[in-house]
């Protein structure tokens, strides 16, 4: 049996690397034209080029999103792009648009074409007529349960992809008019200005309902289906997916090395247990979330999986270094700095090839060996000791209590 696909998200060549570093069977981006998350720094064709290189090396492919819903003027140069994705060795492309889709199979019959989630497939009778139209896989909407995932993937004629884990639209995905009304900005062309996390006043009869302090906002809380990995693979899903282009590496390499080796050990193992399934939610809350619930895998979500009165709820910031170098010799890992930390805290190192360790910084010291009193400066390169061999691309965070996770 076919391991099911770890698909993650890059908004640019950086994070594209370290996804792939760290795990990823296949990482999705953008390119300069056609595609949503307009802000996401999309990758040129050159980019791409280097991209599919790198994955090559590590067995890995490279999807591209090719899913906007295009107006008249947006289909200039299609051909011509779909062709260049297909030259550039890209395994697959991203769609939304019939007309983009059979465009695709017309000029580029080597690409995989994949349906977007922003066509909200819900049933088997949709996956099937998109196999009769040449899709070769379908991102199911995120809309779906568990139940209707399962009842799906048994009469479905094609692969199925699902979102494991990332952000979630308090609207219906690929339906919202909210940013288009509210600022022009069309979030099914790629520029959402996520107008559901603005706070709003409310009134009833002409009078508000609350005071200045506690205006309204309605997002959802993130997505974390992690829980469900073992039902989804058991199900024959052929691929989960991570959302966030727009995500740093720190989330990225966070995400992918812990569904990297929950997925390994599902199939080495068979099943995991209550602790270690634990275990690995905890490691997958490390990453940049906001508050997180199970979207709808286990129904229709309710009041508890949606964000009330916060806006940009709660980002947590533990991710304080990159790893450059170590000397085995002098036990000094030469990091640098992404967040403020002092000495005497607590860290975690964790590594493409290397599970999370604990361990306490002592002593930092500036490249010219003087000790400092804090690593204060954001990109700065300075030293630490330290017995745990650290892998170059390793990361470093605090160990951080759940309370302080979202305090702000
Ligand atoms: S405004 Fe909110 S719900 Fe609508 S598309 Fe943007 S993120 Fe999704």
């Amino acid at each position: 049996m076919d391991k099911i696909e770890l698909l993650a998200p890059a908004g640019d060549l950086a994070r594209l690397k370290t996804a792939v570093r760290y795990g990823a069977d296949a990482v999705y981006i953008g390119g300069k034209q056609f595609s949503l998350r307009s802000r996401a720094g999309n990758f040129s064709l050159e980019d791409i080029a280097e991209g599919v290189k790198f994955a090559e090396a590590h067995h890995a492919n490279v999807h591209v999103t090719v899913n906007m819903l295009p107006h008249e003027d947006d289909l200039n140069g299609l051909e011509d792009y779909l062709k260049a994705l297909e030259d550039i060795g890209v395994k697959a492309i991203i769609c939304a648009s019939p007309g983009m889709i059979q465009c695709a199979k017309r000029v580029a019959p080597r690409l995989e074409v994949h349906v977007s989630t922003q066509h909200s497939i819900t049933n088997s009778a949709a996956v099937n007529y998109w196999k009769n139209h040449g899709a070769d896989r379908v991102v199911l909407a995120r809309e779906c349960t568990l139940k209707q995932i399962s009842a799906t993937s048994q009469n479905s004629e094609l692969p199925l992809e699902v979102f494991i884990h990332g952000g979630m639209c308090v609207s219906y995905s690929g339906r919202c008019m909210l940013s288009n009304h509210m600022t022009l900005r069309d979030a099914n062309r790629g520029g959402c200005a996520q107008s559901c996390r603005w706070k709003y006043r409310l009134y009833e009869s002409g009078k508000p309902i609350h005071d200045e302090d506690h205006l309204f906002s309605m997002s959802s809380k993130d997505l974390v289906g992690a829980r469900y990995l073992p039902d989804l693979i058991r199900l024959g899903i052929a691929s989960v997916k991570i959302e966030g282009r727009m995500k740093s590496a720190y989330y990225i390499a966070t995400l992918v090395h812990t569904y990297r080796m929950m997925i390994d050990e599902l199939y080495a193992k068979g099943s995991l247990s209550k602790a270690v399934m634990d275990e690995y939610c905890e490691q997958l809350m490390k990453a940049e979330n906001r508050p997180t619930a199970c979207g709808f895998y286990a129904g229709l979500p309710g009041v508890n999986e949606h964000l009330y009165g916060v806006n940009g709820a709660g980002i947590s910031k533990e991710y304080i270094a990159d790893v450059l170098a170590y000397d085995e010799y002098k036990h000094l890992a030469t990091i640098q700095v992404r967040n403020h930390f002092e000495p005497g805290i607590m860290a975690e190192v964790f590594a493409p090839h290397q599970a999370a360790q604990r361990f306490q910084i002592q002593e930092i010291f500036d490249e010219d060996g003087l000790r400092l009193l804090a690593a204060n400066q954001p990109m700065r390169i300075v030293k630490i000791k330290t017995n745990i061999k650290m892998e170059k691309y390793a990361m470093i965070r605090k160990i951080i209590d759940q309370k302080e996770r979202y305090s702000e």
